[in-house]
């Protein structure tokens, strides 16, 4: 194989493993508290979300929940019904940074997740910590190989994340009653993300999948976490926030 396609597959699946790390600790442990890890692992994905996104955990989980707070309608940070399809699809960092910026949002909705001295020394830092995930990709791969597959994960993750919100409350179909969708595809390459208006349904639920042949690879991951005692699912049954369309 040559080095540039095993630079493609590598970004790729650093891409997916970034991806993995966003919906089990950024969105279903923190921000959702659907699930509690152990501190060793807590500690592990904390340092992949730093090398791997460069996202500042409780500005991530601010903003995701002031979406719930506030889906598709005023006050939603990345709605594609009121920004337009393309913005949210293609120009999900602006829209993030915007609000992930304001002291007062992140206050407000981020209050449990309080800075700590590691923060300040370290996970703060968005900078340093992707130098780090480059760094090891070039010291795997090789210099241009691993700036080409941190290429193609940054833009691959960046995609993928803004087709939840985009994707998301845009495209596929709605068995709850609220304002997002599910697209089983979009669920596979987002770890289970694309199940959308499931997850609008039963937010605290860290399975997405609530239906006949809906498949989420992100609690296939849980339940694997949940086997090695590793993670603590909050609830097994699915607890529906709005009653199901008639
Ligand atoms: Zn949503
Ligand atoms: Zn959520």
């Amino acid at each position: 194989m040559t080095s540039v396609a095993i630079a493609v597959m590598a970004g790729l699946a650093v891409a997916q493993l970034a991806t993995l790390v966003t919906t089990v600790y950024l969105h279903r442990t923190l921000a959702h508290r659907a699930l509690t890890l152990s501190p060793k692992l807590m500690w592990l994905l904390r340092i992949l979300t730093w090398t791997t996104t460069g996202i500042r955990p409780r500005q991530w989980v601010a903003v995701h929940r002031k979406h719930h707070a506030f889906t598709d309608v005023e006050g939603d940070p990345h709605s594609p019904l009121l920004e337009g399809f393309a913005m949210v699809q293609f120009a999900n960092v602006a829209l993030y940074r915007r609000v992930a910026a304001d002291k007062a949002v992140v206050r407000r909705y981020a209050k449990d997740l309080p800075t700590d001295r590691w923060d300040r020394l370290f996970f703060d830092h968005a900078i340093p910590g992707l130098a780090i995930g480059i760094a090891v990709m070039v010291f795997f791969l090789g210099f241009w190989p691993g700036l080409l597959a941190a290429g193609i994960h940054t833009v691959t993750y960046l995609l993928l994340n803004a087709a939840v919100n985009a994707v998301g409350h845009y495209f596929g179909i709605q068995p709850q009653s609220n304002t997002a969708h599910n697209s089983q595809l979009l669920a596979l390459v987002t770890m289970g993300e694309g199940l959308h208006n499931n997850h609008h349904a039963a937010p605290t639920s860290a399975r997405f999948s609530l239906h006949r042949g809906e498949f989420d690879p992100g609690w296939w991951v849980v339940r694997m976490l949940e086997r090695l005692r590793w993670a603590k699912v909050r609830h097994h049954e699915v607890k529906l926030k709005q009653p199901a369309a008639a």
